[in-house]
């Protein structure tokens, strides 16, 4: 007589399920670090008159936090541009310029040194609605640079 042993089934070991905890912190961290760096790089827009370029941000950037990339810091400067937090100049060359100043203002720029300097004096609203009357258009925003010689 045999005695048959039982062969103990072995259940495969349910998978795993996936914890999303962890997965949601790491996003929420890479969330956190993106974020982070995009306010670092509005704090040093808004904290200048210079109408700097992004390899300039860049550098700031790097001062605070080394290891931001400048494709991070392009990336970053365009999201809060069109998400209307600072504004692009873009000068006679097609190079740009970042501006904190999101109100209306008018810019002077030296078409020597491509320096950009912001206009005291009144915006003149009139004219946007003046265009519109005139020519039965509809446009919505209006930008006027001043060009010449420091
Ligand atoms: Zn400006």
């Amino acid at each position: 007589m045999t005695i048959k042993t039982a062969t103990p089934i072995i259940k495969p070991k349910p998978a795993p399920k996936p914890d999303r905890a962890p997965k949601g912190n790491v996003g929420a961290k890479t969330g956190q670090r993106f974020s982070r760096q995009r306010e670092q790089i509005l704090k040093i827009v808004l904290g200048t008159k210079s109408h700097p370029t992004a390899d300039w941000v860049y550098d700031q950037v790097r001062l605070k936090i080394p290891s931001v990339s400048l494709g991070t810091v392009y990336r970053n400067l365009n999201l809060l541009a069109d998400d209307g937090k600072i504004t692009r100049v873009i000068l006679e060359d097609g190079k740009v310029r970042f501006d904190g100043n999101t109100g209306e203002h008018y810019h002077f720029i030296c078409t020597n040194s491509g320096k950009v300097i912001d206009l005291d004096g009144k915006f003149d609203a009139s004219l946007l609605e003046k265009f519109n009357r005139k020519t039965g258009m509809n446009a919505t925003a209006c930008k006027i640079e001043f060009y010449g010689k420091l």
